[in-house]
């Protein structure tokens, strides 16, 4: 996972009913998190958009992280990886 997902995720981190004081707070809590998931998921496929070779590939191994190139990824026995990934299976 890339250090900006993992940035997102921690700020969308979902609540927990023992952080909450009570049920109505919980509802609120989980409420607001749905909304900023939805917010974080459309500024994130805005971004794609716009600067697709910026963003992540869709490398099922490393989601992204090996830096491999959007578009670009290769099926090798069925799994969706990046050239990074699969450099490193061919060893
Ligand atoms: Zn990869």
């Amino acid at each position: 996972m890339s250090e900006n997902s993992k940035e997102i995720e921690k700020v969308c981190r979902k609540p927990k009913w023992k952080d909450c004081v009570s049920r109505e707070s919980y509802e609120k809590s989980r409420e607001e998190f749905k909304t900023l998931q939805i917010i974080v998921k459309r500024l994130i496929a805005d971004l794609h958009r716009e600067a697709p070779e910026k963003y992540p590939d869709n490398c099922t191994i490393c989601h992204g992280d090996n830096g491999g190139v959007k578009g670009n990824e290769n099926i090798i026995d069925g799994i969706v990886m990046c050239d990074y990934c699969h450099a490193d299976r061919m060893k």
